[in-house]
């Protein structure tokens, strides 16, 4: 029996593997493991089916340049191909010409290994990772208002004795089921829930308020909100002046606000602003949490901002049961964020143009400081610039499935397309894999052990189960093998306890330390949240009780504006598209769909009566979505539950995101998934 983690969402929540045969797996629920007290969602109970998968890889596979395809090869024979091409093209072009793309899946220990592959085998800059369109918009938010990035700074079963929650843009119901126990023992104690969404979800049907505004103007709700706060003096004046700066600029900024102007833009009627203005200003304690709904925008940071400062305004972060919080949704979309993967970080969420934390790390890994490469290109930047002039030229993808998962897709299959060289670890042939000149085949979750870091920040491990199949190698042995072959002047170790332990170093006080975390402590104690410096050191579950991570300990108060969505409707487009995730699949379904056991019943497009009406079309026909950028047919499903003039297309197929709008956030870099000006037809 091992005990051990969902291989899916940020909630990571606790399971037990049993063998049944020589490699069966059957999951069982682990009662004791606090963050889903046992429950699954339908995703976790079926985790185990990937193993037996027909699908799954277990040799490398090369180009034949002579036919083109795809064909069994040694690892000597791949792992000697990509290093001497690698090789090559950094001696023909430099150490940029060859970049990294990693995924918020990945374990701690890869996400580490990965950034140090890139910047100390490789010495490229051009490294980031598929939680760029996660949460960085929160991420970024977080760091402006807080001085520290992490989603959720109190355990999430904390949101139980608040008495309002907001849930902005989060669908968890149907995202993370395990986590709606939450909302139905909040309202059983006397507590209210409120979902904003342009879309009555599973989660609003829950809620005791819902609002349903225009997709892209959560920003302008949230001032139309503070504006009323001020106005009918519930601003915490004590908490503002004692824990904030900055909160006059914002005072002024939201006056302009007034409800009617926020019903216009939003489509929000301004008696529903006001009832739940109302209903905040009278609350003890106030949770607002905030989803990839109201952050994958191009002003997702802003709209953070805005959420946070009406939080910090009712003087609540900080206080027990209250505050602001950001869902992450990868696996170990935190962790991921935290250890190198990302363009202009170092491990422990140093930055990487910071020369004292430059010293720090390249002191754990042994290489002079001034070897480490700048900061790179975000993540569609920097696939955007492939096969450039001013481009990459080889691309080493692990964890991620970027033909699927791209914003403004068909633009970035192409630039994939003018590589000379694409290699990609994966388990399966993901239509990235298909698309790559090598192939190489990787464990598992139940094959192999690492940490994760769940949504609250709680460092969890999973642990190995079974053995892999023959001819699958970890990540962490394909990158010391890469590595060992780039003639690396530093050990690339492949036991992840051993990487972990370097991790734990690197991170040494930086703002996500994990020196004292051990996988003992781990296992001894459910999980041990960040910021842990020292063995002794208990982790941290709650910040900001005392003070913020900013230098003066308040947090900062960050005037915002809102402008609306990159793409307005228009005559040729006049409908707004909008992006997510159903019950049974899991981001770009690579995993997921083939999953015997989970329905996989392809995209569709969510529309309202009176739009299929007006375009003559019914439950179950076939409809065309258009966008500036491509289409996509599917089936309609009429429903009342979205607003008439949007439409809503899941994204775990190929098609959505070739759709969706790569217009970027300027602080985040992150792609405006979740809006864009649509045409929609039978
Ligand atoms: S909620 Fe997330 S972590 Fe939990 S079982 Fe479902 S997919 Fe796995």
């Amino acid at each position: 029996m091992t005990h051990t983690h969902c291989p899916y969402c940020s909630l990571q929540c606790g399971m037990r593997l049993e063998r049944r045969g020589r490699a069966a797996l059957e999951v069982q629920a682990w009662p004791e493991f606090p963050v889903n007290e046992g429950a699954l969602c339908r995703k976790g109970w079926t985790a185990a089916g990937l193993r037996g998968s027909r699908e799954r890889l277990t040799s490398p596979l090369v180009r034949d340049r002579a036919s083109g395809e795809l064909r069994a090869a040694s690892w000597d024979e791949a792992l000697d191909l990509v290093a001497a091409r690698l090789t090559a093209l950094r001696r023909q072009h430099g150490p940029d010409s060859v970049a990294v793309f990693g995924g918020g899946g990945l374990t701690n220990e890869k996400a580490f290994q990965l950034g140090k592959l890139a910047r100390v085998a490789l010495g490229t800059s051009q490294i980031d990772y598929n939680g760029r369109w996660c949460m960085s918009s929160a991420g970024s938010a977080a760091n402006q208002a807080f001085g520290i990035d992490r989603g959720l700074p109190f355990p999430l079963a904390d949101v139980e004795g608040t008495d309002v929650l907001v849930l902005v843009g989060s669908n968890l119901a149907e995202t993370m089921p395990p986590a709606a126990r939450h909302l139905d023992r909040l309202r059983e104690r006397g507590g209210r829930v409120v979902v904003v969404d342009p879309r009555r979800t599973a989660t609003a049907e829950r809620a005791d308020t819902f609002l349903q505004p225009v997709p892209g103007t959560d920003l302008a709700l949230a001032l139309g909100l503070l504006h009323l706060v001020v106005a009918g003096g519930g601003v915490d004046e004590e908490y503002v002046a004692a824990r904030t700066t900055g909160f006059d600029v914002v005072r002024r900024t939201v006056a302009a606000w007034w409800p009617e102007r926020v019903e216009r833009v939003t489509g929000v009627p301004a008696s529903e602003l006001r009832a739940l203005a109302d209903l905040l200003v009278g609350a003890a304690t106030v949770t607002v949490l905030t989803a990839r709904g109201a952050e994958q925008h191009a002003q997702g940071t802003d709209t953070v901002l805005a959420w946070i400062n009406l939080a910090l305004a009712l003087g609540m972060p900080g206080r027990e049961s209250a505050g602001y919080g950001c869902l992450t949704g990868q696996g170990n979309g935190q962790g991921g964020r935290e250890h190198g993967q990302k363009a202009d970080q170092l491990p422990g969420y140093r930055m990487i143009d910071d020369p004292a934390a430059r010293e720090h790390v390249a002191r754990v890994w042994g290489v002079p400081a001034d070897s480490l490469p700048g900061a790179g290109r975000s993540a569609y930047e920097l696939l955007d610039s492939l096969g450039t002039d001013d481009g990459a030229r080889a691309l080493l993808v692990f964890g991620s499935n970027i033909v699927v998962s791209a914003p403004n897709a068909t633009h970035v299959t192409r630039r994939l397309e003018a590589l000379d060289l694409l290699v990609v670890a994966d388990l399966v042939m993901s239509e990235t894999a298909a698309m790559a000149d090598v192939v190489l085949p990787v464990t598992q979750w139940a094959e192999e052990t690492g940490t994760m870091t769940n949504l609250e920040g709680r460092v969890v491990l999973r642990e190995r189960a079974v053995a892999p199949p023959d001819g699958v190698w970890s990540d962490l042995e394909v990158m010391a093998g890469l590595a060992s072959r780039l003639g690396s002047p530093v050990a690339f170790p492949t036991d992840a306890e051993e990487v972990f332990a370097e991790l734990g170093r690197a991170s040494a006080g930086g703002r996500a330390d994990y020196a004292g975390i051990t996988y003992d402590r781990i296992r001894e104690e459910h999980g041990v949240f960040w910021p842990c410096p020292s063995a002794e050191h208990p982790g941290t579950p709650r910040l900001f009780a005392e003070s913020f991570a900013t230098p003066d300990g308040r947090a900062r108060c960050v005037p915002v504006e809102h402008r609306g969505p990159a793409e307005a409707p228009c005559d040729d487009y006049p409908v707004h598209l909008t992006t997510g995730r159903v019950l049974a699949q899991y981001q770009s379904g690579a995993q997921t769909r083939r999953i015997r056991d989970l329905p996989d019943d392809g995209p569709f497009v969510e529309l309202h009566p009176m739009l299929a009406d007006r375009i003559g079309a019914h439950d179950g026909d076939l409809v065309v979505v258009a966008t500036r950028r491509g289409e996509l047919k599917a089936p309609a499903r009429v429903v009342p539950t979205i607003r008439p003039d949007t439409v809503f297309v899941p994204f775990h197929w190929v098609g959505a995101n070739r759709l969706t709008n790569d217009a970027l956030d300027p602080s985040s870099r992150m792609p405006e998934f979740k809006v864009c000006a649509a045409a929609v037809r039978t």
